[in-house]
Formats: C-alpha cells, structure tokens, sequence
C-alpha cells in the first residue's frame, strides 16, 4: 500500500513528514475526501475547486497545478488497487520554525496522500438507516474552510460512538442545526419539503449536498435552503446525512425521537437510488 508525500510514493507505513510541518503543530491545513466508486472518482472538480478556496482562504498556495494532482490521485488509485474507497488529501502550509504568524520566508506547500478501501455495496446504513445524537456546536467561525483543525468535530463523533450512533448534529446557541461532525445535515418537513442550511460560514460547502440537492429538483422533490431548529428535526418526517462516503444516510431517530416508522423514509430513498447511479455514471471521471 502507498502513500504519497510531497512528490514521492512511498509505503504507508514508512511516510513520514516534518515535525516542523505547520499542518502538523498547528493545524495550518486544509484537506478533501473524495469517493472512488468503480475505480472513478466522484464529483471530483467539485471538489478540486473547493480545495483550491480553502486555500486561496488561507493564502496557501497550491502545491502542485490542478491537473497534477488529478494525476496523482488516478496513480493512488492504480498503485492500491482501489475499485471502491476514497481519496484522503491534504495541504498543509509547510514546513518552518513553530510560529503563528506565516513564515516570512517562502515555503513549499505539503502535499500528502492516501486510500482507503470501502465497499459501498455492503453497508447496512443505506439499508436500514443510522441514529444519531446532537451536540452543542463549538467549533470556530469559518467552518465554510475544509481545515484540518478538528477537534471540536472528532470530540462531537466520539461523543456520537459512545452513544452508539453514527453522527452527531451540532446545534447552535440559537437552537439551529448546522451540520454533522462530517456531513450535511437534512429534513423533510411534515410539508414534504426538504430542507438543508443555506450556505454561508456556518457550514461547509458539501459537494454532496450540491448534488443531492440538484438531483431533488430533479426529482421534483421541494427544496427549501434554510436553518431549521433541533425541534424541528425532531418533528420531521425524515431526515439524511450526505458526505462523500455518506452518501444520502438516512436518519431514524434523533436523540430519543424515532422518525416516521423508524425505517428509512421513501424520499431518503430516492434520493440515495438517485445519488448512488449520479455517482456512479454522470458524476464520475
Ligand atoms: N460537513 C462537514 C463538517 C464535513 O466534514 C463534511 C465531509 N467532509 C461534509 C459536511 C460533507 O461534505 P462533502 O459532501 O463534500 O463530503
């Protein structure tokens, strides 16, 4: 199995970066997860162009051009024989004496890459739906940046392990969901209108969210982008999770409040069949 690290493939268990790496002391870094399904990968310009504005957000430079890193994820692919998993990549700032403010002198962006193997097929969260908890939301302010900072988002999903549930949706002061520890958070209201967070900082941008919610209308399925509060999640008549290896995961209970029959809803269901033949036709390269 091989990793990649700045310019060279190398077995995972011998790829090493600097302890002075920026990424690594102080979480000076951005990263994407995309999906390989089939040996392709999904919604991958999507998620390139977010890439590059965390980036440009953080006033790090790309470390390689765009096409180069294309290149490389196809070369991880091949190399771990990957059919079905993702792509894990991350850029850090680089590597210099520890110290908050940027380095005065110029760095090289690090550039560091692995695969995971995961077989989408077998997974009872598409069949039988997930639980999940909520937690109040801690993180920082610009969660629209994909960095490598987090925390708040590891304690939120250990919290959610512990209570033997798949997620975690954060909640605000104000009593509105966000999002999940590492998806998109969604509702069908008692109207049959689905309804996720409007993008602005409070939440990342999710290529799969993009895409389901483009298949909805599509589908012609109501879709209304907007904050909606914990009680009404709890009221809702179903409700998702979507990420790059979520998918659409439908939710049945939330907390102690079970959703509609305790099984995955129709609309959730839909919206997966439809999701899953995007991903694995039109939105694949
Ligand atoms: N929100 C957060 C906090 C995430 O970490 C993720 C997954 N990286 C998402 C949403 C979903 O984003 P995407 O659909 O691009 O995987």
């Amino acid at each position: 199995r091989y990793a990649y690290v700045n310019g060279r493939y190398c077995h995972h268990g011998e790829a090493t970066v600097h302890i002075e790496d920026r990424g690594y002391q102080l979480g000076d870094g951005v990263y994407e997860v995309v999906t390989i399904l089939n040996g392709k990968m999904v919604d991958e310009a999507g998620h390139l162009d977010r890439l590059e504005r965390s980036l440009s957000e953080l006033r790090i430079d790309m470390p390689v051009k765009r096409d180069v890193i294309r290149m490389i994820c196809r070369e991880m692919v091949k190399r771990n024989g990957i059919d079905n998993g993702l792509v894990y990549m991350q850029v850090t700032r680089g590597v210099a004496p520890r110290n908050h403010a940027f380095p005065t002198k110029p760095v090289k962006p690090a550039l560091v890459m692995t695969t995971k193997r995961m077989d989408f097929a077998r997974m009872a969260k598409f069949t039988d739906g997930v639980e999940i908890i909520t937690v109040p939301e801690q993180r920082w302010a610009r969660r629209d940046i994909k960095t490598i900072g987090l925390l708040p988002n590891c304690l939120g999903k250990q919290a959610a392990v512990e209570a033997g549930a798949y997620e975690a949706w954060q909640v605000d002061d104000d009593g509105y969901v966000t999002e999940g520890t590492s998806s998109n958070a969604w509702i069908l209201t008692k109207e049959k209108k689905l309804v996720t967070r409007q993008l602005n900082q409070d939440i990342l941008h999710g290529i799969t969210r993009k895409t389901v919610l483009e298949l909805a209308v599509e589908n012609g399925i109501e879709v209304e982008e907007r904050a909606f509060t914990l009680q009404e999640a709890y009221e809702a008549l179903e409700a998702y999770a979507t990420s790059a290896t979520s998918f659409v995961t439908p939710i049945v209970k939330i907390d102690d409040h079970v959703l509609g029959n305790g099984k995955p809803g129709s609309f959730g269901l839909k919206l997966l069949a439809a999701y899953q033949e995007y991903a694995g036709g039109k939105g694949a390269s």
